[in-house]
């Protein structure tokens, strides 16, 4: 119902008119135009057999026309739109702000609310974020639970298994750009199992990407997994393009000689054995937040941002004049 109300709330503000409950109860909410006159109305219920919610009436028609800026969109619901936004684009402006209300909820707001809401959406994003560090202990212990991790740069056991049983000696190396407020880096090991698909195989997140830091993953790796060299592993980072394998016009052209395709073509990765080895244990389901066990390690900190040294870049329009700072 809840879900139900906010839905309603954004198509009113979408089209520039107020609404008003009627009737506001946990089970059944009757709303309507805040116009007088006007016949828009809607009615929602429980279905006493489905228990499912239901609209039971709805007459989809205003007699008047808008009358652009909806009292609806009031500070709560603007910071509600923008902490969404701010996962995404941490560093979103005022001005950014303004554009995607206008582009996504169709409606103009006033300078000053952007600038407030903004900044509390911020202080919410920012605040989870710092929560979410805070709650890592508690997050490992459950994976231990659940699933046996063995470090943290996170290898699951399942996926170690699977990695060393059934994936080709492979081993991909890729980090990437942690969106949200504390930013980061996110290093990724991964393999490809017989269907070429790719297979995590351990994850870490560091506060940057450089030497030192691939160091410390890689020589935690090869303690949970055994020596690259003894095993025979490969490494390729993104550094290194890879070729796509002809697999498909190689067993044609076996094919079209009249040889059977048989195990003598075919390596022993890339055969249905390999895949169920592969996927022999799952990843077990770790349970909601609020079942964690609290450990009593102190909480670790966010990193502390490091912004680049010198003035920030100007933005700059394509003409290339800068425009005004926010
Ligand atoms: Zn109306």
């Amino acid at each position: 119902m809840e879900r139900f109300k906010k839905a309603l709330k954004d198509v009113f503000v979408w089209d520039g008119r107020d609404c008003m409950y009627i009737k506001n109860e946990k089970e059944r909410v009757r709303a309507r135009c805040a116009e007088e006159k006007c016949p828009w109305l809607i009615y929602v219920a429980r279905n006493s057999k489905t228990m499912a919610f239901e609209i039971k009436t709805f007459h989809n028609k205003h007699t008047y026309g808008r009358d652009y800026g909806s009292n609806l969109a009031d500070r709560a619901w603007v910071t509600d739109k923008l902490e969404k936004r701010l996962a995404t684009q941490p560093k979103l402006t005022p001005r950014e702000a303004t554009e995607h209300m206008k582009q996504d909820y169709n409606v103009q707001v006033h300078p000053k609310m952007i600038q407030m809401a903004l900044k509390a959406a911020r202080e919410i994003v920012v605040g989870n974020d710092k929560a979410q560090y805070g709650k890592l202990w508690d997050y490992l212990q459950e994976l231990h639970r659940s699933n046996w991790c063995m470090k943290f740069a996170i290898t699951l056991y399942a996926c170690r298994n699977g990695f060393v049983k059934g994936c080709r000696p492979l081993i991909g190396l890729d980090g990437c750009f942690l969106k949200g407020y504390y930013g980061g880096q996110l290093l990724t090991a991964m393999s490809l199992d017989a269907n070429n698909h790719v297979f995590v195989i351990a994850y870490a997140v560091t506060r940057a990407e450089n030497t030192e830091n691939w160091m410390w993953f890689l020589t935690r790796f090869q303690d949970d997994l055994g020596d690259h060299q003894v095993h025979g592993w490969n490494l390729m980072s993104d550094q290194q393009k890879l070729t796509e394998m002809p697999y498909v016009h190689a067993v044609a052209a076996i094919s079209k000689l009249r040889i059977k395709v048989t195990e003598d073509f075919v390596s022993p990765y890339l055969t249905i054995d390999a895949v169920r080895k592969t996927y022999d244990l799952c990843v077990n389901p770790v349970n909601s937040k609020e079942f964690w066990e609290k450990t009593d390690h102190p909480k670790p900190q966010p990193p502390r941002i490091v912004r680049p040294a010198g003035r920030p870049k100007k933005h700059r329009t394509e003409s290339g004049a800068p425009l005004p700072l926010q």
